[in-house]
């Protein structure tokens, strides 16, 4: 069982509209998986029919190579894109109940509760109403409700929309703890800024189709130019710009520094390494900024869509 869970060619109509065609992904076991995509593209559709409550018109979903039956909702933990408590309910009452649901005992959910309550410092929050609390902190209280009964499979969708950087960040970490613990992760999300530092593995969805899926790391080395971005301290700009330009195809490069830099992308041929361009530097300027341009996943989600 190296794989958490499979779609094979999954597709959904809504009417006359196909909001997924043919969809297959694989989320390896112990992954962050990353299901990206523009709005509208798919993404919680997928989600729903992985949680059984929508149907797929046609094709199948495999959990731990099973096909999907009843009994394995228990073993997925589910934070929906519409996050929906109970508003006039107080918040201890709501969460030991959803607990029970998910087959905790009261007493063990109180357990679990107290130590996230704790963790997360809103102890205080416990016999407030659901509707006093702001969209970040009801958005908390759902992520404990999520993972509490401990499912091997967690699926997030759109996670940090609603919170403000610091509980965006500390979501990140407990996601990145989960995962350490043993869990599969799958998140949705339009947005790229936590992709890179969570995802091991990506799919992008496009207008209902699939138009990438592997590993983050791979899927760099494709879409990479061997461009190196770098900065250069001298005294006579002009020759040093003549002297790179007559052996490097290099044009100007745009970044934040504190210093007064000749600033340049250099595009190296196969046959040129970073070493050979640096000791070229060294020898002509004072290198202060030597950093290879890697595509940002928001750079290859823009290029792929684009191109699509
Ligand atoms: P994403 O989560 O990627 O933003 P969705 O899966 O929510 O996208 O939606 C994909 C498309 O399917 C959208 O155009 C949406 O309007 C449509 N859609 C989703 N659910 C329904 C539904 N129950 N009835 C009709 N259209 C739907
Ligand atoms: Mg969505």
């Amino acid at each position: 069982m190296k794989n958490a869970l499979v779609t094979n060619s999954v597709s959904k109509n809504f009417g006359n509209f196909t909001a997924l065609n043919k969809v297959s992904i694989t989320v390896p076991k112990g992954s962050i998986f990353g299901l990206l995509g523009p709005n509208g593209a798919g993404k919680t559709t997928l989600i729903r029919i992985i949680n059984q409550i929508t149907m797929p018109d046609s094709g199948s979903v495999l959990l731990d190579d099973e096909p999907l039956q009843s009994y394995h909702i228990k073993d997925i933990g589910y934070l929906p894109e519409e996050r929906g408590l109970y508003k006039t309910m107080k918040v201890g009452e709501q969460v030991l109940y959803l607990a029970q649901l998910k087959g905790l005992s009261k007493a063990e959910a109180k357990k679990r509760l107290e130590h996230w309550f704790e963790k997360f410092e809103i102890g205080d929050w416990w016999n407030k109403k659901i509707q006093e609390l702001s969209k970040g902190m009801a958005q908390k209280i759902q992520f404990i409700v999520t993972v509490l009964h401990q499912p091997k499979l967690l699926i997030f969708d759109e996670p940090f929309s609603g919170f403000d950087p610091i509980n965006a960040n500390l979501i990140k970490d407990e996601i990145l703890q989960l995962r350490e613990e043993g869990a599969t992760i799958i998140f949705a999300t339009h947005r790229m800024e936590s992709v890179e530092e969570l995802c091991d593995d990506i799919a992008l969805l496009h207008e209902s189709n699939k138009i990438l899926e592997g590993k983050l790391v791979d899927i760099k080395r494709q879409y990479k130019t061997n461009t190196f971005e770098v900065g250069l301290v001298t005294d006579n700009e002009a020759q040093l710009k003549q002297t790179i330009m007559a052996k490097f195809d290099a044009s100007p490069a745009v970044y934040r520094s504190l210093n007064n830099d000749l600033k340049l992308n250099i595009k190296l041929k196969e046959s040129e390494s970073s070493n050979d361009l640096l000791a070229f530097l060294t020898s002509n300027a004072q290198v202060i900024h030597f950093n290879e341009l890697v595509p940002t996943a928001n750079d290859i989600f823009i290029q792929t869509v684009k191109n699509n």
